[in-house]
This record gives structure tokens, C-alpha cells and sequence, in this order.
């Protein structure tokens, strides 16, 4: 899957990186406005979480084609 980031809309708050630190802080560290997650991601919950958490409705999470 891939996860696309409005760095446009970002305010920087971390709620997505609180949310699910273990995709999101490669992000924080990268400031990247996409990358890649295995699709057989074991954080698929926690990512979906940290884009609902998103105050700026910045985060999107593209599912996997199938
Ligand atoms: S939760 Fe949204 S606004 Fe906050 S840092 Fe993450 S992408 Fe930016």
C-alpha cells in the first residue's frame, strides 16, 4: 500500500506518529510526501488509526490492488 502525505495541509502535531510510530516516525525523520508499506504490513490498523487521528485530514492510505 502506499501512504500519501499533504505536507501542503501538514501542521507538524505527530498525532499520526504517536498514532503508529512504527510507519509514521520514518516519515517524520524523511518529511517524504509518499512512500510504500508492505501490503502485508502487520500496522495496517494503526495506520488506518493515524490517518483518522489526522487533525488536517492530510494522510491517505491507498490499499493495495487486487
Ligand atoms: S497527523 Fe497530520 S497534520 Fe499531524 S503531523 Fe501527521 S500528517 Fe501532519
Amino acid at each position: 500500500m502506499k501512504i500519501i502525505i499533504r505536507t501542503d495541509l501538514c501542521n507538524g502535531c505527530e498525532k499520526c506518529v504517536n498514532t503508529c510510530f512504527e510507519v509514521f516516525h520514518l516519515w517524520g525523520m524523511y518529511l517524504r510526501s509518499s512512500f510504500d508499506v508492505p501490503d502485508d504490513t502487520p500496522f495496517r490498523v494503526k495506520i488506518e488509526k493515524a490517518a483518522l487521528a489526522c487533525p488536517q485530514k492530510a494522510i491517505q492510505v491507498v490499499p493495495p490492488f487486487s
